[in-house]
């Protein structure tokens, strides 16, 4: 099927009607605006907000008594690229027993869009991560002449295929297996094993990084979190909060006793690189690093993490 060009904006304002619709405008994914999102740059911010946001408050008490609060609208993510819906594989893996996280991520309709080409943006490493191609969408949209020919992943993604904004034609397994074949020699050099890992560039890396946290911010993966309890005035009530934090902060491996697991920034770095590229595989048999480069995009160390690789 096919989504012409000028069908775009209608489809969207359509969903809007039902749903909320989040598409990249500018450097984060925001409310469908009635504007034609940016279908031609890669977000600074990954889409990752949508699903655990940077503060939520898991619930209230008073006293003994506590009401729990899971905020799920029902939403569409529209634009997300293949390295964002393989993040979103990735953190459906390790949240999967989190109520909070797996109520909005039922809510949420997934509408991706393939990348033309590998390297399509500055920084973008999906090439070496194997993540350039996705599996898990409602609908992926591939660029086509006049428009987007279009792929259901699933029957939620087959009924909005139904309505009147798609036509017939457009052949999306054609397309992707063309962009399979351009891909090839490119995927030649696919990530190494973690095993090759060096340990004096992390060091190297480590000398130059300042703990900004910038990169931990911007990668659809990290998933750091702190959980404080705010108290009222009258010391009686107050919310549970959880909240976004950084594995490359000092404070992060902080307990009671003022022990620090991991006081120096060699530590730090290091987990940042091992989580990504080692626990991960070991723990969801998944890379946590799906190569969009947001990392090296903001890093004003100019810190490129696959350098670790040699
Ligand atoms: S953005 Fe760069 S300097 Fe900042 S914490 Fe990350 S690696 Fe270090
Ligand atoms: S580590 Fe960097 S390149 Fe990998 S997913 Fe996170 S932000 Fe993207």
């Amino acid at each position: 099927m096919m989504l012409n060009s000028r069908d775009m904006l209608p489809f969207l304002e359509h969903l809007s009607k039902k749903r909320e619709v989040y598409a990249p405008y500018g450097i984060r994914f925001s409310p469908f605006s009635g504007k034609p999102p940016d279908l031609n740059k890669k977000t600074r911010f990954s889409a990752k907000k949508l699903f655990l946001p940077p503060e939520e408050t898991l619930f209230t008490f008073k006293g003994e008594k506590s009401t729990a609060r899971i905020d799920a609208p029902r939403r569409v993510l529209f634009g997300a690229r293949p390295c964002d819906l393989n993040a979103i594989k990735y953190m459906d893996m390790v949240f999967k027993d989190d109520p909070y996280y797996m109520k909005k991520r039922r809510n949420m309709l997934l509408i991706g869009l393939q990348c033309s080409r590998p390297e399509q943006f500055k920084n973008c490493y999906c090439h070496y991560t194997g993540t350039f191609f996705a599996d898990n969408y409602d609908i992926l949209l591939i660029e086509a002449s006049g428009g987007f020919a279009a792929k259901a992943g699933t029957p939620a993604g087959r009924r909005l295929m139904k309505t009147v904004f798609f036509s017939k034609g457009g052949n999306p397994d054609s397309l992707l297996d063309a962009l399979e074949r351009k891909l090839d020699k490119k995927t030649k050099g696919k990530l190494k094993s973690a095993n090759e890992i060096k340990d004096n560039v992390i060091r190297e890396l480590a000398r130059d990084c300042f703990s900004c946290t910038a990169c931990t911010s911007v990668c659809p993966t990290c998933h750091s979190f702190t959980i404080e309890d705010e108290l009222e005035t009258d010391l009686e009530s107050g919310k549970r909060v959880r909240k976004w934090d950084s594995c490359q902060l000092k404070r992060y491996t902080r307990v009671a006793g003022d022990v620090i697991f991991r006081p120096s920034r060699f530590q730090r770095v290091r987990q940042r690189i091992y989580c990504k590229f080692r626990y991960s595989l070991e723990d969801q048999k998944m890379m946590a690093c799906t190569g969009c480069g947001r990392c090296i995009d903001v890093c004003n160390k100019g810190i490129d993490i696959f350098r670790v690789f040699g």
